[in-house]
């Protein structure tokens, strides 16, 4: 997998602790909770930067990936409403603006989000107590037979862990019955931040650490790939996060059934927790994002993507963050509806043309993936993409140019 020799400019890191740090990870040593937790602490930005920067370049060089993806949100109905205080996507049964799709609502979607061009649904919702095993088995089977070609990454652990209570069945049937419908990997989010405490104050109902951990080592058993999450820029620590992150690196020991990690900033308009923190249109520092990227590059050595999600930080900072330690960013996505129900004020969908600009503009070679990171095609500095050596009449032509409504 490595790419190329590890080199650490250590002339630009200007704190003896994070230089500390990097002759560890020049050593082939791995970081601690307290060297992350330094990593978060220290004002040498740089310093943390070019170690993710050089780590990332090890593994993948110059190369940044992306997939065309859509994301459908198939019901906003969730038991929930009240407990998980950081929300605003969510609604009581009743409530104005509650939804939930139709399987005919969710094909018409997945029909025409993106010129029949996405090559993989992202899905996920609320835990609607109508929403149970046959609501999503019906739902996968129905895209599968109408866009077989599609990657459907679907329900995060909360969500499966719902349906199985729901259902009275153990989690491991009910991913096998899922995937038996079409589910092809787990995305990572109903993570937060695992910290007890932490939860008890965000979200006291959700499903709990080990129970999420446990939901990803049976989909892992079972040969479910998935990936992981961390929200963070709430009422966390340092020391939380790092508890967090060391949970997700001794799952992927044992497994090594993550795809990615992908780091989730919290947004504080529109959702309770924001105002009680006094917080409404302050969200997450561009310095804690980056840290947050890169930190999750240097701690998680077992994982080979870092994702930044470009509807969170906003595209300009997932640009930057290319240079900390990120090898993945969030693709073409079509009509992001939960982030911006928290005041994301970032666009819902990104062009084709876009991304490759931003890459570009990184000084780095954008590529194609599909859902398990294989490279599909590799886009030039000319605006060329090769498939398998052979040159594209037009990258720009393969996708569309604007996707989404
Ligand atoms: S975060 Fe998820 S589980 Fe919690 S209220 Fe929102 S949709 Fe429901």
């Amino acid at each position: 997998m490595t790419a190329n020799a590890l080199t650490i400019p250590f002339e630009r890191i200007a704190d003896p602790a994070v230089r500390a740090i990097a002759e560890k990870v020049a050593a082939g040593t791995r970081l601690t909770q307290a060297d992350g937790v330094t990593l978060f602490e220290t004002p040498d930005l740089t310093g943390v930067g070019v170690l993710a920067d050089a780590v990332n370049r090890a593994r993948h060089g110059d190369r940044v990936t992306f997939a065309s993806n859509q994301h459908i949100n198939p019901t906003n109905i969730c038991t929930l409403r009240t407990t998980c205080v950081f929300c605003g996507y969510a609604r009581l049964p009743k409530e104005a603006g509650a939804y939930r799709y139709t399987l005919e609502q969710v094909l018409a979607e997945a029909k025409t989000g993106n010129n029949g061009m996405t090559r993989e649904f992202h899905i996920v919702g609320g835990l609607d107590m109508e929403a149970g095993l046959e609501y999503y088995t019906r739902m996968f089977r129905a895209l599968k037979a109408e866009l077989p070609q599609v990657h459907i990454k679907a329900l995060t652990a909360v969500e499966i862990a719902h349906i199985a209570r729901i259902e009275k069945k153990p989690w491991a049937e009910v991913l096998i019955a899922l995937r038996e419908a079409g589910l092809d990997t787990m995305p990572g989010g109903g993570a937060e931040t695992f910290s007890a405490a932490v939860r008890e104050e965000i979200a006291r109902k959700k499903l709990g650490a080990a129970d999420y951990i446990g939901v990803h080592r049976t989909a892992h058993q079972l040969g479910i790939r998935s990936n992981s999450t961390m929200l963070y820029g709430h009422v966390e620590s340092f020391a939380d996060r790092m508890e967090h992150l060391q949970m997700l690196r001794d799952l992927q020991d044992e497994t090594g059934g993550f795809l990615a990690y992908i780091p989730l900033a919290y947004h504080p308009d529109d959702n309770e927790l924001g105002k009680k923190l006094g917080r409404q249109g302050i969200a997450t520092s561009g310095v804690d994002d980056l840290k947050n990227l890169a930190v999750g590059r240097l701690f998680l050595d077992n994982f080979a993507h870092v994702k930044s999600h470009w509807i969170m930080v906003t595209p300009s900072l997932s640009q930057i963050a290319l240079h900390y330690g990120v090898n993945d960013l969030e693709g073409t996505v079509v009509r992001e509806k939960i982030y911006h129900a928290v005041g994301a004020t970032t666009q819902q969908s990104m062009t084709l043309d876009d991304l490759l600009r931003l890459i570009r503009g990184a000084g780095k070679i954008p590529a194609e993936r599909d859902s398990f990171y294989n490279v599909l095609r590799t886009f030039d500095a000319g605006g060329q993409g090769t498939d398998g050596g052979e040159a594209l009449p037009s990258a720009v032509r393969e996708l569309p140019s604007t996707v989404g409504a």
